[in-house]
């Protein structure tokens, strides 16, 4: 059955809860067909409504989940509510334990070295079973990638997490794919920096009023560039309600 999806500033993002993504991901490890998952907040579908080349990318992943408020906002302006908040660092956490209990083996790529690094044993002496069959740090230069993807292959993961930031880790998994013999690649922008405790994520009562980028923003000033794309994307949803209105009238 095709998934249903609600199409934002032309990017397809799947109305799934977390528990059928996860259903989706064990499906797709049991196919053992290689399948990439973008989880996308409105800065990258912003972006992605810019550039046709990184919109052309986005279109050709397997899913794309809603990472962030403001998509599920859109989603509710659109009348196409989506269900939930699937983020890249939920969606990792969820998995992580699953792959304890299921014996799937896992890649972590990217972040600093010393991040990475935190972040493996961290999450190894919360999931003493899980197989981390490798990880490696994202500051690879270009004459490094060969290698890298050569690792990633020989360590056959069926869970590859890549931080490399967006776009470049969705650039990096599209390319790659089919060499690094991962049955599923996913995004995951800052989630080792989570992970390592490197970095704190927004309190519960933030997260639950769509208040996570105001947190990040005051954590991170040098983000407030980044952030003008959002009352962008406000503004290019609103168009499109308003665009999808008047074709109903017709
Ligand atoms: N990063 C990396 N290589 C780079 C640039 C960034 O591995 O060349 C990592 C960085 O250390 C951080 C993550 O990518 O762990 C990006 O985090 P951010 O919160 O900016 O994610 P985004 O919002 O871009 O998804």
């Amino acid at each position: 059955m095709p998934m249903k999806t609600v199409s934002i500033l032309g990017i397809p993002v799947a109305c799934l809860t977390m528990q059928q993504v996860l259903a989706w991901v064990e499906k797709r490890i049991e196919a053992g067909k290689p399948a990439h998952i973008v989880t996308a907040n409105a800065e990258i579908i912003y972006r992605a409504s810019r550039k046709p080349e990184l919109g052309k990318l986005l279109r050709q992943a397997d899913l794309i989940t809603a990472d962030g408020s403001g998509v599920v906002w859109a989603g509710r302006k659109l009348n196409s509510p989506l269900p939930e908040r699937v983020t890249g660092v939920d969606l990792t956490q969820q998995l992580l334990a699953w792959a304890a209990e299921k014996s799937w083996r896992v890649y972590f790529l990217g972040a600093k070295p010393e991040v990475v690094e935190k972040a493996v044993l961290r999450t190894l002496s919360k999931h003493p079973q899980l197989q981390i069959s490798g990880y490696h740090h994202g500051y690879f230069v270009k004459q490094e990638i060969d290698q890298v993807v050569s690792n990633i292959h020989k360590a056959k993961p069926h869970l590859l997490f890549v931080a490399l930031g967006a776009p470049r880790q969705e650039y990096f998994i599209q390319e790659h794919l089919e060499q690094l013999a991962a049955s599923v690649a996913i995004g995951v922008g800052g989630t080792f920096d989570v992970l390592a405790g490197t970095a704190q994520r927004a309190p519960l009562w933030m997260q639950q009023r769509g208040l996570e980028w105001l947190y990040r923003l005051c954590r991170q000033p040098r983000r407030l560039g980044r952030m003008l794309a959002l009352p962008c994307f406000v503004r290019a949803v609103c168009r499109q309600r308003k665009a999808s209105q008047g074709l109903d009238k017709t």
